[in-house]
C-alpha cells in the first residue's frame, strides 16, 4: 500500500504530513479524532499541526501543552497504523457517536441502537485481565476493528496499564460494576455504593466521567436505572450473546453460535468477554467469520463530556 508520511516534532510544534496514493482520504480523516485540526491541501496530502505558543503564559502551561503534543503524536501514529491495515482485514465500517443523555440500548432489554441490517457492534465485558485482554486487543488490531470494553472497577485499579492500553488502541470503555455483583440481591444503598466505586475508579483511570454502563449478568435494577439516567450514562444491553462464559468452548462452537444468532437478529450488539482465554483464542476465527458473512463493524463512541 503506497503511503508516505513525515512526523515532525520541534520545540514548538508537532506536525505530520501524510501523502496517500491508494487510500481514500476519508479513511484517514475518520481515524483521526481531532478532525477539526485537519487541513487538506489537495486530495492526497494532509497536514495536521499542534503548536505550543513561543511565549507561553507559564512554564506549567508549556509543559502541559508539550504533553498534549506528545499525545497527539501517538494518536497520529495510531491513525496511520489503522490506515495501513491489510486490504483483506475486516476493518471498521463507521463510527456511531452517542450523546450522553442516559438512553438505553440493546434489544434483549431495550430499544435497538440505530444500526442498519448487517451492522454489528463488538463488546467485551469483565476485563481488564492480563493475558486474555491482551489476546483480544491483538486479534482486534490484526483485523483493524475497534470495540467497546465494559470494565469492572476492581481489575481496572489492579491493572491500570492494561486498562490504559485498551483506550490507547482506540477502543471505547464503559463500566460493568466495581465487583461484578448481582445488583438484584443488594439493597439500594449497596447498589449505589458499588456504582460510586466504579465511577470513581473510571474517572481516576481515564480522566473523565464514564459514558456508559452494562449491568453484570444484565441484571438491571430500578434504583440504578434511575441513577444512570439522571447522570446521562448510557445503559448498554445486548442484541445477542455468544455464551463464551460456558466451559470448554472451541472457536468452532463459538463461531457457529454467533453466526446462528446473527441470522436471527440481523446484526446488533454482540456480547463477549475479554476476561475469558477461550474468547481471546476464538476471536481471530470469529472476526474472519464476520468478514466472510458480510457483516460491517460499527464502533460506538460517546460525545465529549
Ligand atoms: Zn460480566
Amino acid at each position: 500500500m503506497a503511503m508516505a508520511y513525515r512526523l515532525l516534532v520541534d520545540t514548538y510544534c508537532v506536525s505530520m504530513e501524510i501523502r496517500l496514493a491508494e487510500i481514500p482520504a476519508p479513511i484517514v480523516a475518520r481515524s483521526l479524532r481531532f478532525r477539526p485540526r485537519l487541513k487538506t491541501f489537495d486530495q492526497s496530502s494532509w497536514r495536521i499541526a499542534y503548536c505550543v505558543p513561543r511565549r507561553p503564559r507559564s512554564p506549567t502551561m508549556r509543559s502541559t501543552m508539550l504533553k498534549h503534543a506528545a499525545g497527539i503524536a501517538g494518536l497520529l501514529l495510531g491513525a496511520l497504523a489503522q490506515a495501513a491495515c491489510p486490504p483483506d482485514a475486516l476493518g471498521m465500517s463507521r463510527t456511531l457517536t452517542l450523546k450522553r443523555e442516559g438512553a438505553a440500548y440493546g434489544t434483549v432489554q431495550h430499544p435497538p441502537l440505530p444500526l442498519a441490517p448487517g451492522e454489528v457492534v463488538l463488546t467485551f465485558d469483565d476485563g481488564p485481565r492480563p493475558g486474555s485482554t491482551n489476546g483480544v486487543l491483538d486479534a482486534l488490531a490484526a483485523q483493524c476493528v475497534r470495540a467497546t470494553f465494559f470494565m469492572n472497577g476492581k481489575p481496572m485499579q489492579q491493572y491500570p496499564d492494561l486498562a490504559a492500553a485498551v483506550a490507547r488502541a482506540g477502543h471505547s470503555v464503559g463500566m460493568h460494576g466495581y465487583e461484578h455483583p448481582h445488583y438484584g440481591q443488594l439493597d439500594a444503598s449497596a447498589q449505589l455504593a458499588d456504582l460510586a466505586l466504579v465511577e470513581d475508579a473510571y474517572a481516576r483511570q481515564f480522566g473523565q466521567r464514564a459514558p456508559a454502563f452494562r449491568f453484570p449478568f444484565l441484571e438491571q435494577t430500578p434504583v440504578l436505572l434511575d441513577k444512570l439516567r439522571e447522570q446521562g450514562i448510557t445503559v448498554m444491553s445486548v442484541d445477542l450473546a455468544i455464551d463464551d462464559w460456558l466451559a470448554d468452548q472451541t472457536p468452532a462452537m463459538l463461531t457457529a453460535r454467533m453466526l446462528e444468532r446473527l441470522k436471527g437478529t440481523k446484526g446488533g450488539i454482540i456480547l463477549m468477554h475479554d476476561g475469558q482465554d477461550q474468547t481471546a483464542a476464538a476471536l481471530p476465527t470469529l472476526l474472519r467469520a464476520l468478514k466472510e458473512g458480510g457483516y460491517k463493524v460499527v464502533h460506538v463512541e460517546w460525545s465529549t463530556p
